[in-house]
């Protein structure tokens, strides 16, 4: 027997709706990319994102159409994910920082019929033209004040298209399961795959992280997304805050720790989310200004292992971290590290041993581990398997791609994460590595994380990564590549005995390199590719 409730469509826009309705004096505040900070409320967000819908159908954007964006994180970002998805077209985000024939490929891929850019990014575009699709529309977002001079064909001005919109709207009724947003994988194997999130998905994932990270997402607090708006929704703030009423500072291009520290001072930011390379910056910068910035209680870190060193480092300033994990084929947020009520008064060496794991499950997420047969494995903290996800939010396939999708999931329908973890029996999930940079060594699994968690706590140590070299015996064997602080001669000997604490002798990396930077992926992590592939001749002692 059914259920006698009312079959209501879950759609995005009705997340700003009542966010306007709400909470209107909810703040999106943005660091352009002309330089000044822009200031707005989301009642008068939902009057601009309606004329840009009007706009977009004026353009003959219909249902379906993908749109795609180039753009930093800043309010005109935020009311095209509104506008475009309201209208019931497709908001495509790029990543920037994609090699150029990456992004070409995917504009072609997703069939793009207009890129909004920021100026930034006109000579970027205007180098792959020719790449791109002849019947691709551009429209620079800027005024008329800023418009660059550009070889970009019939480029538009985003703030002529919205002057003299009707500020209102009703939004059209469509299905839930109507596709929404769109984003592509970085493409670290491969070509780059597209996860298409539908309405009902962005709506629930909004709703999931609202409710397993409530610290940061209520009304009154101002959080700092440093995930950017081009890359995964932004872990979903973007849907996420104004659904609880908590407000957005964008920060634009600069995110460097002088500029983020600046910015969270002035803006009295509660929360920062974003990737643990960046807070290495911010954390520099607090350490410099012997402070951290006015009113900052709570970082959530995720997108790569948070170092426990990193967690330490905020907890000991009196700022709580949230270690999370999520993929861009999850909407992305799986887990949550916020510690039960029951660890309020925990030793902090226990805090911190729970907070170096990845958290526990959010809501609609289901995990499970599993061995080389698809055996299921416990919960019991040392099995150790492959992670498969289920839940609402989480792809069942990949846009135009069946090779890929074909690959991606079990009999049962679950999706393969590709990363290696056990979970606890209180349900903490610990990932200990993605299953492409683990390390084989004699027929042994060496963890990369692992390694470098330890390294991260010496003193002279900057960053770190430890990757797999190939090893005529062994198959292969861990390499430790360091870059040292400003000023600091870490000892190698001293790196491989501090290991030796922590590890069995097999285990410890044959060599320590030194260099200045470690190469980062499009999303701002650790490039263990890159550095495999520049280190793969690399003599071991
Ligand atoms: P990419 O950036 O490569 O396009 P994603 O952003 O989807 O892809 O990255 C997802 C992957 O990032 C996960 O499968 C996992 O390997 C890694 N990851 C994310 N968060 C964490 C974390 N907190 N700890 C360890 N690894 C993480």
């Amino acid at each position: 027997m059914k259920g006698l409730m009312m079959d209501r469509p879950l759609r995005i826009a009705d997340i700003l709706t009542y966010a306007a309705e709400v909470t209107p004096e909810g703040e999106i505040v943005s660091v352009r990319t002309e330089g000044d900070i822009h200031r707005t409320t989301y009642a008068e967000t939902h009057r601009r994102v309606a004329q840009l819908a009007h706009a977009l159908r004026e353009l003959g954007v219909r249902q379906g159409d993908r749109v795609a964006t180039l753009a930093w994180n800043t309010h005109r970002h935020f009311e095209l994910y509104y506008a475009i998805s309201g209208i019931g077209a497709v908001c495509h985000t790029i990543n920037p920082r994609l090699p150029p024939e990456q992004m070409s490929y995917i504009v072609n891929h997703a069939k793009d019929s207009i890129l909004f850019l920021d100026t930034t990014f006109v000579p970027l575009v205007e180098k792959l033209m020719e790449h791109l699709p002849e019947s691709l529309r551009y429209v620079v977002m800027t005024d008329r004040a800023h418009m660059p001079e550009t070889t970009l064909p019939g480029a538009m001005v985003y703030e002529e298209l919205l002057a003299g919109q009707p500020e209102a709207i009703d939004w059209p009724e469509f299905d839930e399961n109507t596709a929404a947003g769109l984003c592509y994988t970085s493409g670290t194997t491969g070509v780059p795959k597209g996860a298409l999130y539908s309405h009902r998905s962005t709506v629930l994932h909004a709703m999931m992280v609202g409710l397993g990270l409530p610290e940061a997402l209520r009304e009154g607090r101002r959080i700092l997304p440093v995930v950017p708006l081009f890359h995964v929704n932004a872990w979903g703030l973007p849907y996420a805050a104004p659904l609880t009423g908590a407000s957005l500072v964008f920060p634009g291009p600069a995110l460097d720790g002088k500029s983020l520290f600046a910015l969270m001072d002035r803006e009295k930011v509660f929360s920062a989310w974003g990737v643990p390379t960046v807070w290495l910056g911010l954390l520099a910068e607090i350490r410099e200004q012997g402070r951290v910035p006015e009113g900052f209680g709570d970082v959530v870190i995720g997108g790569s292992a948070a170092p426990r060193s990193m967690i330490a480092a905020f907890e000991e300033l009196g700022v709580n971290v949230c270690h999370a994990w999520g993929m861009t084929e999850m909407s992305p947020v799986g887990t949550q590290g916020n510690l039960p009520l029951a660890m309020k008064d925990a030793p902090l060496e226990e805090k911190l041993r729970l907070k170096s794991k990845q958290g526990r499950r959010i809501f609609g997420v289901e995990l499970k581990i599993v061995d080389d047969q698809g055996n299921r494995l416990p919960h019991d903290g040392k099995a150790t398997g492959e992670l498969y996800v289920r839940g609402p939010a989480i792809i069942s396939g990949y846009y135009e791609n069946p090779e890929a999708s074909a690959k991606a999931f079990d009999k049962e329908g679950w999706f393969a994460t590709g990363d290696i973890a056990s979970i606890d029996p209180a349900g903490y999930l610990e990932i200990r590595d993605r299953a492409k940079d683990l390390i084989k060594s004699g027929g042994e699994w060496i963890s990369s994380l692992d390694l470098e968690n330890v390294v991260m706590s010496y003193p002279g140590v900057a960053n770190c990564a430890v990757i797999a070299v190939p090893h005529p015996k062994w198959g292969e064997r861990p390499l430790l590549v360091v870059v040292p602080k400003e000023g600091a001669k870490p000892e190698p000997g001293e790196l491989i005995a501090l290991l030796g604490q922590h590890f069995a002798k097999w285990q410890l990396p044959d060599d320590v390199v030194f260099v200045e930077a470690l190469p980062l992926t499009a999303t701002g992590k650790v490039s263990k590719l890159t550095l495999r592939e520049q280190f793969a001749h690399h003599k071991l002692p």
